[in-house]
Parts: structure tokens; C-alpha cells; sequence
């Protein structure tokens, strides 16, 4: 499969989830992730997929900027998301296919969680 922000190929990755193997692909040059409808979700709570977003943040900071893509299965426009839960980030989305990420847009969608329940311990601090 080809990047759909550079074109490079994409490396097959399998990872073990709790029910099973998920196979994402991961760009060799801006090592963007693409994802298959709802394996995200699935790796997510996957500790396993913590080294899975090996990019540097900083590269995927300036393809964050390629907006206009096409979906590498259909090759129709993408969508471009910005999480519900977390505004500040910004990923394309097939919605028959699946979604593609940047390099360290993972591990910010990964942290959620985490980030949310940090939000909700200062928003409690600050109310006393
Ligand atoms: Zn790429
Ligand atoms: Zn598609």
C-alpha cells in the first residue's frame, strides 16, 4: 500500500491485542500510521502498541499540514477529523475504510485517557 501523504510504501505491522493480531501499516519514509476501521480503538488499550508510533513527532507535525489526501483502499477524498475529545487533534478519516495518522498523533490519541482524568484532577483543584 502507498502512503497517501507521500506515496512511500507502507510496512505491514502485526500486533498482538487482547483478542487477537491487528495489522496496521506504518509509512517507511513519514512513518504515518493507517489504521482499518476500528483497529485504533482496539489498540488503544493495547500496551503493546506503545512502540508502534516510532515517528518523530516533529516530522508528523509538517505532514499534519497535508490535509488533502485520498483514501489508500478507495481513493476518495478523506475526511479530515478532529477528535471530539481532544480538539487539538487532527487526523484523516475514510468512513469505510479506516483513518490515517501522523507521526505521533497516536500516542496523543493513545493518552487520552490519561489526559482527561489530569483535566479533571486540576478542574477539581481549582474549584476549591
Ligand atoms: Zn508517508
Ligand atoms: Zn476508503
Amino acid at each position: 500500500m502507498e502512503c497517501p501523504k507521500c506515496n512511500a510504501q507502507m510496512k505491514e505491522h502485526s500486533v498482538r491485542v487482547l483478542h487477537g493480531t491487528v495489522v496496521i501499516d506504518q509509512c517507511n519514509s513519514c512513518h504515518g500510521l493507517w489504521f482499518d476501521n476500528g483497529e485504533a480503538e482496539e489498540l488503544k488499550s493495547s500496551w503493546m502498541s506503545d512502540f508502534l508510533d516510532s515517528g518523530d513527532p516533529r516530522i508528523g507535525k509538517t505532514y499534519n499540514r497535508v490535509r488533502d489526501i485520498q483514501c489508500p483502499r478507495c481513493s476518495k477524498a478523506m475526511l479530515k477529523v478532529n477528535d471530539s475529545r481532544q480538539p487539538h487533534l487532527e487526523y484523516e478519516a475514510c468512513p469505510e475504510h479506516g483513518m490515517f495518522m501522523d507521526a505521533g498523533e497516536f500516542t496523543d490519541y493513545k493518552h487520552e485517557t490519561l489526559m482527561d482524568i489530569f483535566k479533571g484532577l486540576i478542574s477539581t483543584l481549582k474549584r476549591r
